[in-house]
């Protein structure tokens, strides 16, 4: 006999109560996860429908108790179904509960209240704005200036339209009365439902629609030409930046949507800045959509009810954007495809990338992934012809590749040279402050530096809550106080080693405050603005930073890799790469692609405008290959490299890796569900086991941590041996201080 676990009612503060309904034999083949049914309800057996987001042949209550579905509701496919048959696979495919699936996939449904949506808009000219702002200056209204100040940058499409009344509030950080005041004043004006309805209102100028060269037409061509003859696959488009890539997307968009399909364009959070989505807006205008993580749980809903409803056709966003529930989707579009924020970091750990393509089969739909620098997975899956490889060698317009120099940093050393720069990146810099042309300097680093250490004892400072070294910071100018980058446990720089007593502790590594010091002291009289999570204050900060910089604010800008896409910056024309192959020590298998990608998207700021542009890239070694090909931005001789070690390794994509995390308070009983785990992993032949081990970070939050890795070509084979696990933790009484996570091909 069969069971279903049914929920009346998708919201998911419902999701915790499903009520079990046997299936009638004759309906059991028609049944599955997501199927609408009929059922009996309550005492008085209430018709209602509800949604199956369970089978199974057991019985959790008394069977004589448990009534039966009385008939499936067959009225077209909902896009409910499909989103939680979605689930379904999702939770198969990478381990969790179904309830986490679910709510990965389904919106949070908001309290009845209804929000509107208000727009702010400047109501005088930029030449009063300006004059207004400079008396607020003097006033030291600095509430009022930082909206002035923003209102004055946008450019000028932005600057007729408006901006969103709750993105002030909270990206600014002012308050409702501040808005209010302007306001009075005859400065600005807010109205409801203003926000990007009508984007060619007003003065605004329709956005200027570049005609495609050659290598976008054709991939515009090819791609349309397959669509329009029903055929879906998977297309990557490697074009290196500025190379074109979202002017394609764009042009593809417009056919698909003509046709009455929807479309979802994911775009990673840290490259979801206003200048790329006003893009979209001035193209596209009232049918766009935005999701991002400032939205609350309550307007991300209203967005997917807008979906829903066929109010819009193209919802741009993040990865939680692919569960927008479209109901007639033709293409989901994943650009800059490598990117680890792709895979979630929480239970179910789900690929975007994959979850897209079979969302995108469910639905008929395709999918173009883009990226100046494939992960090793989509390329290696073009090269196979499981998806369609398409490239774009050039940067579209004027703009041409920088010329890469790379310096050795031993040799330096060598020429006693101390200092973070090398001659040839001094000079550089030197020139360019003369010239008035701005310089980006880029770490791979976050904090002023590593670590702190005892000379005497070789011990670094740790956290006593997690195994990872304390990272130093600075205030009022000088390093005094110690984070936990992990829990946020915080101390002041102690005088002595805490292990031995020794005075001589001292820092190790370099930061973006240490690079920040040192451009101070070696180029007097140079602005510099500063960009790492420290000084970000969250997601929201960044964009602001870089605004700043683009307005001519900073001579240098030093950052970490939240300097991405999304940015031009047609004055910068030197990229400074400290020091390059920093993240190749990273413990990782990852770790070449992830510097050489860094590299590139680095090297990918400099001469973005009419000036050509320099990269000098800083290393300990110049020889090694993801350095070599990163420097001619060379993807196919890299790639080439890595896939063999890869393959000889076993690692993906080549093969797959599962990763099984054991946590607990209690470290002992960790230690022990690790061992019958890796014993339950060696039963399968063709997996080779790893571990167990302490995780990379052995402890978190005073909670052990364990990794068990089961390496197979096969996927299937390992995701029966996630099955065999997750059935050995249900049904073992003992271990019940332990909770088990999954995780397939880890990309962090
Ligand atoms: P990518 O997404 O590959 O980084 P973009 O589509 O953002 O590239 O294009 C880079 C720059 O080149 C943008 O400023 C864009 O407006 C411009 N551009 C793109 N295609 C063309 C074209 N066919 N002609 C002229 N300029 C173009
Ligand atoms: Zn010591
Ligand atoms: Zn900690």
């Amino acid at each position: 006999m069969l069971f279903a676990d049914i929920i009346i009612d998708i919201s998911v503060k419902n999701l915790d109560r499903t009520f079990q309904y046997s299936v009638p034999a004759e309906m059991e083949k028609d049944i599955h996860i997501g199927s609408l049914v009929q059922i009996p309800f309550g005492n008085g057996n209430r018709p209602l429908t509800g949604y199956v987001i369970n089978l199974s042949g057991t019985p959790s209550f008394d069977i004589s108790k448990i009534k039966s579905i009385t008939g499936i509701d067959r009225q077209g496919i909902a896009v409910e179904s499909h989103l939680l048959l979605l689930a379904g696979w999702i939770k198969e495919n990478y381990g969790s509960t179904m309830n986490n699936a679910v709510k990965a996939v389904m919106p949070v449904r908001k309290e009845v209240r209804q929000k509107v949506v208000k727009t702010v808009f400047p109501v005088i000219d930029k030449e009063q704005m300006k004059k207004v702002l400079e008396e607020f200056e003097k006033k030291h209204n600095t509430a009022r200036v930082r909206v002035l100040q923003y209102l004055s940058g946008l450019d000028s499409i932005l600057y007729n339209k408006g901006v969103d009344y709750s993105f002030i509030i909270k990206e600014l950080k002012v308050s409702g009365t501040v808005l209010d005041s302007l306001k009075q004043k005859g400065i600005i004006g807010i109205e409801a439902a203003r926000q990007y309805r009508n984007p060619a209102s007003g003065k605004a100028q329709p956005a200027s629609q570049h005609i495609l060269n050659e290598g976008q037409q054709y991939i515009k061509d090819s791609i349309l030409s397959d669509f329009n003859s029903g055929i879906r696959k998977t297309y990557l488009i490697y074009g290196i930046t500025g190379s074109g890539k979202t002017e394609v997307y764009m042009s593809i968009i417009d056919d698909v949507v003509a046709q009455g399909r929807q479309v979802i364009m994911l775009i990673p959070e840290i490259a979801l800045t206003f200048q790329t989505v006003n893009r979209f807006y001035s193209r596209f205008g009232a049918r766009v959509s935005v999701i991002h993580s400032r939205l609350s749980a309550g307007e991300r809903y209203d967005q997917f009810v807008r979906a829903k409803e066929g109010s819009i056709d193209i919802m741009i966003g993040p990865r939680s954007a692919l569960f927008t529930p479209f109901n007639n989707l033709g293409l989901i579009v994943i650009d800059e495809e490598h990117e680890s924020s792709y895979q979630s970091e929480t239970p179910p750990k789900y690929h975007t990338r994959e979850v897209a393509v079979h969302r995108a089969g469910m639905m008929g739909a395709s999918v173009i992934l883009g990226s100046a620098t494939p992960s090793l997975e989509a390329y290696y899956r073009a090269c196979n012809g499981e998806y369609q490889l398409f490239k774009l060698e050039e940067r579209a317009g004027s703009a041409v590749l920088p010329d890469v120099y790379i310096t050795d940093l031993r040799k330096e050393f060598e020429k006693k040279n101390y200092s973070i720069f090398s001659e040839k990146l001094r000079n550089l810099i030197k020139e360019r402050l003369a010239k008035h042309e701005q310089v980006i300097l880029f770490i791979n680093r976050r904090g002023y530096a590593g670590f702190i250490s005892c000379r005497k004892c070789g011990e670094a400072i740790g956290c006593p809550h997690c195994s990872v070294s304390l990272k130093p910071h600075m205030y009022k100018g000088s390093v005094n106080r110690l984070k936990c980058h992990f829990c946020g446990y915080e101390i002041p720089v102690p005088d002595v080693c805490p292990s031995c007593g020794s005075k001589y502790i001292g820092i190790f590594g370099i930061g973006t405050q240490q690079v920040e010091e040192a451009v101070k002291k070696n180029f007097t009289g140079a602005r510099t603005l500063r960009m790492d999570a420290d000084t970000t204050g969250g997601k929201e900060g960044h964009s602001r930073i870089l605004e700043r910089f683009k307005n001519g604010e900073a001579d240098i800008l030093i950052g970490t890799q939240m300097i991405v896409k999304g940015h031009d910056f047609p004055n910068v024309t030197l990229v400074g790469i400290i020091a390059a192959d920093l993240s190749l020590n990273a413990n990782d298998y990852r770790a070449a692609e992830r510097t050489y990608q860094l590299i590139t998207q680095a090297a990918g700021r400099a001469g973005r405008g009419e000036k050509k542009g320099e990269v000098v890239l800083q290393t300990y070694q110049p020889e090694h290959y993801s350095i070599v090909h990163a420097a001619r931005q060379d993807y196919e001789s890299f790639y080439k490299q890595e896939i063999v070690i890869r393959q000889m390794l076993q690692y993906p994509p080549v093969s797959n890796i599962l990763g099984v995390l054991v946590f607990s308070e209690n470290e002992e009983s960790a230690s022990k569900l690790a061992v019958v785990i890796s014993e339950i992993v060696k039963q399968y032949q063709t997996v080779t086991v790893l571990g167990p081990a302490d995780a990379p970070v052995a402890k978190a939050k005073d909670i052990y941590r364990k990794m068990v890795y089961g390496k197979c070509p096969d996927y299937s084979i390992l995701r029966l041996v996630k099955d065999r696990i997750e059935a050995f933790k249900e049904q073992s009484t003992e271990y019940r201080d332990c909770g088990i996570n999954f995780e397939f091909n880890f990309t962090r």
